[in-house]
């Protein structure tokens, strides 16, 4: 199964991803945890320095870059999927959101994921935080902030975008589960196992079927 958190900068992402990797892990589950942008990677790095650099990228290549950060991952990712829990922190909606706040084609970038061969989540939980708190928080936790993270109006516009895909249900059909993300890190934790945990007894009876039929 694979799980993906989405949400802006510092909406507690990694946070929840890690604690669900603890979850999953404690219940004797395989687990792959994997975090975008993937600055150990070679087009990680780029995005790094892009991201603490200042000069202008054409919007185009910075969608390349970031979207062939995670193709890169494609077969861990579907391996790790027959095997056990993906938790993906970031994925291709991050891509769009971004990209897109920043004049990218939306349908355009939409046409780039469908073709990468990227498989779809089975669930996409979404950490709804303001743009205030989400640079609120990067600052307390003492971050330098990266040209994204320090711009209101860029996640302002990413929020925008994030609604968008929601309300379009890109990737699928009721996969997005919008989670207020400015609670207490437990009760957060608490509302997203429960839902997780859902789908994730969905698909192993699933994945258990298909094992009797052949
Ligand atoms: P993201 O991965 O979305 O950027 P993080 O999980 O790294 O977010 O969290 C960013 C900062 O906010 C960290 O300092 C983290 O401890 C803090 N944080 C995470 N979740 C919460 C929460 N629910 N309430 C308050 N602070 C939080």
């Amino acid at each position: 199964m694979i799980v993906c958190i989405e949400g802006v900068d510092g909406s507690g992402k990694s946070t929840q991803a890690e604690l669900l990797a603890t979850r999953f892990r404690s219940e004797g589950k395989n687990v792959l945890l994997l975090s975008y942008p993937d600055y150990e990677s070679d087009t990680g790095k780029k995005i790094k320095e892009y991201l603490h650099g200042t000069e202008p990228v054409e919007v185009k290549s910075l969608f390349k870059m970031y979207l062939d950060d995670i193709v890169k991952d494609e077969d861990k990712i579907k391996e790790a999927d027959k095997k056990g829990i993906v938790i993906l922190s970031r994925y291709y909606t991050s891509t769009i959101a971004y990209q897109c706040a920043q004049g990218y084609n939306y349908s355009e970038a939409k046409r780039k994921v469908l073709n990468s061969g990227l498989p779809v989540p089975d669930m996409m939980v979404y950490l709804g935080v303001s743009a205030q708190e989400s640079m609120y928080r990067k600052m307390k936790g003492g971050f330098v902030l990266d040209r994204h993270e320090r711009n209101v109006f860029l996640i302002e516009d990413v929020l925008k975008v994030y609604r968008r895909e929601m309300e379009e249900e890109f990737p699928g059909n009721k996969k997005w589960i919008a989670i207020n993300g400015s609670r207490g890190i437990e009760e957060i934790q608490k509302q997203i196992w429960e839902e997780v945990s859902k789908v994730a007894a969905k698909s192993e009876s699933k994945a258990a079927g298909k094992k009797l039929r052949t």
